[in-house]
């Protein structure tokens, strides 16, 4: 990803092992010598950042070398699934301490739900939180549409209770600390594309339960108005057979997502609980489900014909459940090297994702810090 020259990803370059020095930091940055000095000293002041080996050592003098303190501080961290979250403590370079997985289930309502991270939080951070680091803010990601000027979902489907409830409010009426309210599929994007050097431009789309899809536009997440990359809405049929969670006709959504995929099998008299069930079923060849994912994923394609023709991205990921399902990425391929201009499609990669199963929580803490450091 492009460097912004933000505090954070000053701090980022040195925990990553690519900077130890204010000359490495200025030539990675691009930012002027002066500039990227008065930051490392706001750094230091705030305590994130220390600075060793300044005095001489035997037989001469060993240069200065910058390191993110040990004691700078956490992060916490959650990604909310319709039925699980995943929960974990971050150190300031974003390396996981901890994560869990827990059964969580977001149809509880906001109030609960939030309660329960809190608290679940408090645990994490009682048992594996070193003594004396302070923890320096709290990220969430949600599966729906997130209003980042207000931290307020807004209008999500399948999260009965939660439009407008003010998530962000509430969490920092608990911790007292900057927090930072994602949609779900733009923290996976985020925490995605350090997988990804030399691709600025990425369409990392979650294709779960429901779909959704976080686009990096030259290094930066592109939020838009807060609803930017969402795809899941996006009529793809005009015979009007299916109402979409919605309430609209014939959304992609309403037919290649895996809750869609559910319930079909559901009228078949397949039972299945969760969309990593399709997948199993997948790998052991019934041809139901097959047919089904292969027809999922030839609708996903065929709506991201229209946004790489438009955007050109370096790269398509595909994350969530459903991902593990070969035959989904293979019609998405030829949907979209079928449909889309040359010059589009000639060096541009559709894969699943690298990051495994905290890209998400990665995300959220490099966005997090960003908020916490602004
Ligand atoms: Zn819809």
């Amino acid at each position: 990803m492009l460097v912004r020259g933000a505090q954070g990803d000053l701090l980022r370059l040195i925990a990553g092992g690519h900077a130890e020095s204010r000359a490495e930091l200025a030539r990675l940055s691009g930012l002027a010598a002066s500039s990227v000095s008065l930051r490392v000293e706001e750094l230091i002041g705030s305590g994130l950042l220390v600075e060793e080996g300044s005095a001489s050592s035997r037989g001469g003098r060993r240069p200065r070398r910058l390191r993110v303190s040990p004691t700078a501080g956490l992060l916490a961290v959650a990604d909310l699934g319709g039925r699980h979250a995943r929960l974990g403590l971050l150190d300031l370079s974003g390396t996981p301490l901890v994560v869990e997985e827990l059964p969580c289930d977001i149809a509880l309502g906001p109030e609960a739900t939030l309660n329960w991270i809190a608290a679940s939080f408090d645990a994490l951070l009682a048992a594996h939180g070193p003594a004396g680091v302070p923890l320096r803010g709290i990220a969430a990601g949600l599966p729906g549409p997130v209003d980042p000027a207000s931290g307020r979902v807004v209008s999500p489907s399948r999260m009965p209770g939660w439009n407008n409830f003010p998530v962000a409010e509430h969490l920092g009426a608990h911790f007292d600390l900057p927090v930072l309210v994602e949609n779900d599929a733009n923290l996976l994007a985020v925490g995605e594309a350090r997988a990804w050097p030399g691709c600025e431009t990425v369409m990392v789309l979650k294709a779960g339960s429901g779909i959704g899809c976080g686009v990096i536009v030259n290094g930066v997440l592109h939020r838009g108005r807060g609803a930017a990359g969402d795809i899941s809405h996006v009529r793809v049929r005009t015979d009007s057979s299916v109402t979409c969670s919605c309430g609209h006709l014939d959304c992609l959504e309403a037919y290649a997502s895996g809750a869609a995929l559910m319930s079909v099998l559901a009228e078949q008299g397949i039972a299945v609980e969760r969309p990593s069930d399709i997948v199993a079923m997948v790998d052991d060849g019934i041809p139901e489900a097959t047919a089904l994912v292969m027809n999922a994923g030839r609708l996903i394609g065929e709506v991201l014909t229209v946004l790489v023709n438009f955007i050109n991205p370096d790269a398509i990921v595909v994350g969530g459940s459903l991902s593990k399902a070969e035959p989904l990425i293979s019609a998405i391929r030829a949907a979209v090297y079928e449909r889309c201009l040359p010059l589009a499609t000639r060096d541009l990669e559709i894969a699943v994702t690298r990051s495994g199963p905290d890209a998400a929580l990665l995300g959220a803490g490099t966005l997090l810090l960003d908020a916490v450091l602004s």
